[in-house]
């Protein structure tokens, strides 16, 4: 259970499953998909294939009001597990 730290990782056979639902469960998974085949399923930073998340190009922040589980393809990218969290860790004030 060490995997689940906030931080999922994307299961690419899961997610392409996802996909074929006809709710908004599938259509957000869509919108991951499209991102992650935009960006080759690769970490946009290192090109690492493995433990791949989807990370927000701008921060998320109680200004904009954002929803997490709203994944625009021209605000996001890939990032594996690793360079999402030293990411995270470099943006957030204080
Ligand atoms: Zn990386």
């Amino acid at each position: 259970m060490t995997a689940c730290k906030g931080m999922p990782t994307i299961d690419i056979d899961k997610l392409e499953e996802s996909c074929k639902k006809r709710n908004s469960s599938g259509r957000r998974a869509r919108r991951k998909y499209s991102i992650l085949k935009r960006d080759d399923f690769r970490c946009t930073n290192c090109n690492s294939k493995t433990e791949l998340t989807i990370a927000h190009i701008k921060p998320l922040n109680k200004s904009n009001g954002r929803n997490m589980s709203d994944f625009k393809l021209n605000e996001c990218k890939v990032l594996c597990r690793r360079c999402h969290i030293n990411e995270e860790h470099s943006t957030k004030e204080a």
